[in-house]
C-alpha cells in the first residue's frame, strides 16, 4: 500500500528548474525578477459541481492547471510555477498517474512546474485546489479596472462549445454523440490564452478571462471601470461546432455560457493594429465584438440593431433567488 509520501514522490515530484526550490521541503522557493510584481490565483474543483465524477483524469489534471493560468492569462503575467493541494476520497493509482500526466503535460507547455502540494484523504469527495504563481513588470498588468470609454470590446477564440457540451453531458440537451463530439474538447481541453495575455501587455486597456459567460465577465470589467458596453450579437465569433443548432441555445451558450477560458479585452480604437498584430505573432484569432461606453449598462444589439430585451444569465455559485 502505498504511502502519502510515496504518491507524492510518484507522481508529483518532478525535477524543478535552476533556480526553483520544489517539491520536498516545507516551502518552494522561487525568485521575482527585480521591478516585477508576483501575481497569485487560486481556483477549487469539486467534483459534481465542477467536473463529472467520470470525467477522464488526464483532461481533469489539464484542467484543475488551465483554469488557473487562464487567469495568469487575463493579467499578462508570466507563469512562474503552482502548487497543487488534493483531497482524494479513494487510492486509486491509475487515476492518479493519468492525472498527473494531464497537470504535468500542460505545466511543461508554459513553463509554470508544480513546486508544492498538500495531500490528503477525503471523507466524501474528490477536491483540486490549485494555486498558480506569474510575473508581471509593476505596473503592466491587464486589470479590470482600464477599460475607457470608445475602447473595442474584443474576444479570442470561439464562444459557446463548452456550454453545449456540458448540457449535452448533463442531460438537459437530448442526447447527439456527433455534438458531442464536436463540442466536448472546447469544455474538458481548454487552452489557456497565456502567450495572447502577455502579447497584448501595452496594447490593451483591461481584460478577463471567460469563465462564467461573456456577459457575466465582461460586467465585472465595466463594474470595476465605472463604464457600460454594447455588443453586437452579429460580430460573436460563435463556435462552428454549433453549426445548425437553434437560436434559443446558441445564444445562452454565446452569451452567457461558462468553461470557455479565452480573454475579453478592451483596447483603444487606434490600436486596432496593434491588437490584430499581437494575436497574430501568438497564433491566436481575436474578434471585435462591440464597444465601451460612458453610460454604466450593458446592450446587447442584434443583427437589426435592435437591443435584445432578455439576457441569458452567466453561472453563479450563490444565485440570489
Ligand atoms: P508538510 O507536512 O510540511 O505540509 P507534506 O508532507 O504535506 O509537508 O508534503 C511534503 C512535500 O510534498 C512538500 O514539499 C509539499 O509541498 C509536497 N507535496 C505534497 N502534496 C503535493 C501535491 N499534491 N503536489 C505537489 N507537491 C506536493
Ligand atoms: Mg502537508
Amino acid at each position: 500500500m502505498a504511502s502519502e509520501f510515496d504518491l507524492i514522490a510518484r507522481y508529483f515530484t518532478r525535477s524543478a528548474p535552476a533556480g526553483l526550490l520544489g517539491v520536498g521541503d516545507d516551502c518552494a522557493l522561487f525568485p521575482v525578477p527585480p521591478g516585477e510584481q508576483v501575481a497569485t490565483s487560486t481556483d477549487l474543483l469539486l467534483e459534481g459541481r465542477h467536473f463529472f465524477p467520470d470525467v477522464d483524469p488526464k483532461a481533469l489534471g489539464h484542467k484543475a492547471l488551465a483554469v488557473n493560468l487562464s487567469d495568469l492569462a487575463a493579467m499578462g503575467a508570466r507563469p512562474i510555477g503552482c502548487v497543487l493541494g488534493l483531497a482524494l476520497p479513494r487510492l486509486d493509482e491509475p487515476w492518479l498517474a493519468a492525472f498527473a500526466d494531464g497537470f504535468h503535460a500542460l505545466a511543461a507547455v508554459h513553463g509554470c512546474p508544480l513546486i508544492g502540494g498538500d495531500t490528503t484523504r477525503s471523507a466524501h469527495d474528490l477536491a483540486i485546489s490549485v494555486t498558480v504563481f506569474g510575473a508581471v513588470p509593476a505596473g503592466a498588468a491587464l486589470r479590470r479596472d482600464g477599460a475607457r470609454a470608445d475602447d473595442d470590446i474584443w474576444v479570442s477564440g470561439e464562444l459557446g462549445a463548452a456550454d453545449v457540451a456540458y448540457r449535452l453531458l448533463d442531460g438537459q440537451y437530448p442526447a447527439d454523440a456527433a455534438r458531442l463530439a464536436a463540442t466536448r474538447g472546447a469544455l474538458e481541453w481548454p487552452e489557456p490564452q497565456v502567450a495572447l495575455g502577455l502579447a497584448l501587455r501595452g496594447t490593451a486597456h483591461a481584460a478577463i478571462d471567460i469563465s462564467d459567460g461573456l456577459l457575466q465577465d465582461l460586467g465585472h470589467i465595466l463594474a470595476a471601470s465605472r463604464v457600460g458596453a454594447v455588443l453586437r450579437e452579429d460580430r460573436m465569433p460563435v463556435a462552428a461546432a454549433l453549426a445548425g443548432m437553434p437560436a434559443d441555445p446558441v445564444r445562452r451558450a454565446v452569451l452567457g455560457g461558462g468553461d470557455v477560458y479565452q480573454l475579453c479585452f478592451t483596447a483603444p480604437a487606434a490600436r486596432r493594429d496593434a491588437v490584430l498584430a499581437a494575436a497574430q505573432a501568438v497564433g491566436a484569432r481575436v474578434t471585435r465584438v462591440g464597444r465601451i461606453v460612458a453610460q454604466p449598462g450593458l446592450a446587447v444589439l442584434d443583427a437589426d440593431g435592435q437591443a435584445l430585451a432578455q439576457l441569458p444569465a452567466g453561472f453563479d455559485h450563490f444565485p440570489a433567488a
